[in-house]
């Protein structure tokens, strides 16, 4: 079994000099030869969609630029890129999550690996379309963000790597695998087949996001930057840290089989050992399912009678169309009052409207029980 090691900071604020510091500190105490040996690296952050910084959606710019200093410094190519999610223009993510800014000032390349060559790719008998960036670069470092999920109750690591798949292949793979249980599958055959090629992962959980997440909640200061080797492991402490428990991660007790990781081997500096940010509000995401398993099948049908939520388009709207150029099963349309509405009985509660809506003017509507079963 293996002994991986979590690192964990306190960083107040976003400035460069102590997380070019710290992200310095980790990247030269790896082991993996492709460190010293690959020319060229991918940096991947998580870009769901065109954001500012403020916003806690999106990896902070000077986290990656931390990163990219490192690199440039040791000669490296570096590439710099996401799958944004839905329809939005690459070139307004670049400009609203500062990646253009970073690419005026530093000779790198942005890429948008929405529109690159893909392989298709097996892993435990399910295909999966991965970016070519993947394989082009000798190193990888998956950038996340620290957030809640209302789909699978937290994103970090291993849901960063769903940005390698290419554009709206994402939404079929929505369709495709529309619940909870399904998505977690086809997420840990990306993490099976992507896993060799990353060699280091960060969280940017200076100012991360709790409640609604990953786009309609509330920006968190929880001032920590996060780092690990190990995908399955780093997600552990950062899930745990903002109050989840390893089941309530759809994914994760399946991940750190994978990497052969055991939970109570992970190593973590001895401030953080049982570390819980108490005021995070994670309420709103706790996965159901572990409730739903407790209802006797016979009364499974009435039960969702009286369970059950959907999204809804708010008077937040501002009729910018993303939501029905997202949605992947077409359940959104125009309405004759210039609104789109939702058409409860074709969608999936893939939740990707509310994900991806700029405007955060979806909102997910739960009968009393399951505001109850989801408190
Ligand atoms: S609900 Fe959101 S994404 Fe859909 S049209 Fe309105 S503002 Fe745009
Ligand atoms: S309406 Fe929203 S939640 Fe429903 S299927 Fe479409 S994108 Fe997913």
């Amino acid at each position: 079994m293996k002994q991986p090691r979590v690192e964990i900071r306190s960083i107040d604020s976003y400035a460069l000099a102590e997380i070019e510091e710290a992200v310095s500190h980790w990247f030269s105490r790896q082991k993996d030869p492709k460190f010293k040996r690959s020319n060229r690296v991918l940096i991947k952050p998580n870009l769901l969609g065109a954001y500012l910084p403020e916003r806690a959606v999106t990896t902070h710019p000077v986290v990656l630029e931390a990163i990219i200093r490192y690199f440039l410094d040791r000669k490296k190519e570096v590439w710099l890129g996401d799958s944004p999610g839905g329809t939005v223009s690459v070139q307004k993510v670049w400009e609203n999550c500062g990646l253009q800014d970073l690419a005026d000032r530093y000779p790198i390349r942005l890429v948008n690996l929405s529109t690159m060559a893909y392989r298709e790719l097996e892993y435990d008998g399910i295909p999966v379309k991965v970016s070519e960036a993947l394989f082009q670069c000798g190193l990888v470092i998956n950038v996340a963000k620290y957030k809640t999920h209302s789909l699978m109750s937290y994103t970090g690591a291993l849901k960063n790597l769903y940005g390698l798949i290419p554009g709206m292949v994402k939404s079929e793979y929505h369709r495709q695998y529309p619940d909870t249980e399904s998505f977690a599958k086809l997420l840990l055959a990306l993490f099976g087949i992507c896993r060799q090629k990353i060699s280091y992962n960060i969280i940017d959980g200076i100012i991360g996001m709790d409640g609604a997440g990953p786009s309609a909640g509330r920006p968190k200061h929880f001032g920590v930057l996060m780092g690990s080797d190990s995908i399955s492991a780093l997600d552990t402490i950062a899930s745990r840290m903002m109050g989840f428990k390893i089941k309530d991660v759809p994914y994760l007790a399946e991940a750190l089989h994978m990497e052969g990781v055991l939970p109570s081997r992970i190593i973590v500096p001895q401030s953080f050992l049982s570390y819980r940010f108490a005021d995070a509000n994670i309420r709103s995401v706790k996965m159901s399912q572990e409730t739903l398993k407790f209802i006797p099948r016979p009364l499974g049908y009435a039960f969702r009678k009286v369970y059950y939520y959907y999204p809804v388009v708010s008077k937040r709207c501002v009729r910018c169309g993303v939501c029905v150029r997202s949605c992947p099963v077409e359940s959104i349309a125009w309405q004759d009052n210039g609104l789109p509405k939702i058409n409860k009985d074709h969608c999936i509660k893939c939740l990707c409207c509310h994900e991806l809506c700029p405007s955060q003017a979806i909102d997910i509507h739960k009968s009393l029980i399951a505001r109850v079963v989801m408190r």
